[in-house]
């Protein structure tokens, strides 16, 4: 059984589906995508914290949560220096770190890539075990110009030549496993919004792929065996204002090291962003060691406060070693998110931050999901205990703000957009597949487990999904 995942990189579920409902457009926008749809069904799941590329490609991959297995997100500070080189021991996959991916992931957590025996991989920012002939990628100096030309339509012109090349090597090479990211949806959503006209243009560029694909199975006569799934790592949501976080925090006389001037002497708090709706802030860095809140507090607590009093944080997350992380709103109050190993629960303190409407003891992680997916931030409980615990992740961890993101300055193409948050807007994202599956799926770590299972692979440990393909069985992911 082939399976084909296509990103499509930054899609929210209410902008495909508006997409696929254009059936009177001539020609409509996304006819192959609608009909996959028709044929097997169109789902809204969740993603990860932080919803921002690259981690939250670790879903997909690798069936984990990317902060548990070494990528807490977009930038982060190497507190241990085990990782990262002097001398300013800090990560961005933005540029040309892109490449460390592979080995900043825990090697212990395989990819798709390493299970499956014939794969194709497409603009996928982590490939490991893909081989270097079986990867489909545009050349940096194309990237790179492309990005800081700032024409957004240069990103659709390589998801063009993309998909050229995508539906040729799956014609001539028929590869069990085939991963194609297309980022054109979310480059134009960046630069004039998720529902600009642009975006439909990028959406009928996954719609071409799909078509294609299905053009040559049937002719191929495998169509009855192909799996073709569409999602996306993240939604979008409008950006009004940025705040410079970054010189938010030296304002309070530290120093403050950031990107992309990233060497500082003696610096003195890290301030690390993703997507650009969420940050690490990392605190007296001069320890190798995970200090936590409760250790920090008695000095940094006016800090937090001040952070939670900028109109551009959302929640503060102050992850604790033992006692379950802090989660702080400013207007509704102080919660503690707790995780056993097995069990998760939500305890309000203040308030109720999550807007839960209820403690949660003791809940497994679909029970967990349940009491949070129709709040304001779905699977919020599993996301925070996951990121507090992540070895990599910063002392204080911010989330944005609606109409905000945490960067000012630096970007090539001026955002109107953004992603990186908790918040549904970011969190939730389409899953379409092309046959009515056994069971309804939650969560984008639901994909890889279900891939393994249509290539007829075993999971390996430690999986945070469950598949989609098999009926419910007595599994218990964590
Ligand atoms: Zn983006």
């Amino acid at each position: 059984m082939p399976v084909i995942i296509i990103i499509a990189d930054g899609v929210r579920p209410d902008t495909l589906s508006a997409a696929l409902a254009r059936t009177n457009d001539r020609p409509p926008v996304a006819p192959a995508i609608a009909r996959s749809a028709e044929e097997g069904a169109f789902f809204t799941v969740t993603s990860c914290f932080p919803t921002v590329t690259g981690p939250a490609y670790a879903p997909f991959l690798m069936g984990r949560y990317p902060g548990a297995i070494g990528l807490p997100g977009l930038r982060w500070f190497d507190r241990s220096r085990a990782t990262c080189s002097f001398p300013t021991f800090a990560r961005s996959y933005v540029g040309h770190q892109m490449r460390r991916v592979d080995r900043d992931l825990d090697p212990t957590a395989p990819t798709l890539f390493e299970l499956a025996s014939r794969s194709v991989g497409a603009l996928s920012v982590i490939s490991r075990g893909l081989a270097p002939s079986a990867r489909v990628t545009t050349s940096t100096a194309r990237v790179a110009r492309t990005h800081f030309s700032g024409n957004v339509r240069g990103w659709l012109d390589i998801d063009r030549d993309v998909v050229e090349e995508v539906v040729r090597r799956v014609r001539d090479e028929r590869p069990d496993f085939v991963f194609a990211a297309l980022t054109g949806i979310d480059k134009s959503s960046h630069a004039q919004g998720h529902d600009a006209p642009i975006v439909g243009d990028a959406i009928g560029i996954v719609d071409e792929l799909v078509a294609r694909l299905r053009i040559d199975a049937e002719e191929g006569g495998y169509w009855d065996d192909t799996h073709i799934w569409i999602t996306s790592d993240h939604g979008h949501s409008p950006v009004r204002a940025h705040d410079d976080l970054a010189r938010g925090i030296a304002d309070f006389g530290l120093r403050v090291m950031s990107h992309p001037w990233i060497l500082t002497l003696a610096p003195q708090a890290a301030v690390m962003v993703s997507g650009n709706a969420m940050a690490h802030v990392y605190l007296e860095l001069e320890q190798r060691r995970r200090p936590f809140w409760n250790a920090l507090r008695p000095r940094w607590e006016s800090l937090a406060s001040a952070l939670l009093d900028r109109p551009s944080v959302d929640l503060l997350l102050l992850p604790n070693e033992s006692h379950g992380c802090e989660v702080r709103s400013r207007d509704r109050g102080t919660a503690v998110v707790t995780f056993d190993g097995a069990r998760f629960g939500y305890r309000r303190i203040t308030g109720d931050p999550l807007a839960l409407g209820a403690d949660l003891r003791r809940a497994d992680a679909q029970a967990a999901y349940d009491a949070t997916i129709d709040t304001d931030y779905p699977d919020s409980v599993v996301q925070i205990a996951t990121i507090a615990r992540a070895p990599r992740a910063g002392d204080l961890i911010l989330s944005a703000a609606r109409d905000w993101d945490f960067r000012a300055r630096y970007e090539p193409i001026p955002h109107v957009s953004s992603h990186g948050a908790l918040h549904r807007e970011h969190m939730l994202v389409p899953l379409v597949v092309n046959r009515p599956p056994a069971r309804v799926p939650r969560r984008t770590v639901d994909v890889m487990p279900s891939a393994l299972a249509a290539l007829g692979i075993d999971a390996p440990a430690g999986l945070d999904g469950i598949s989609f393909l098999e009926r419910a069985r007595r599994t218990r992911a964590a």
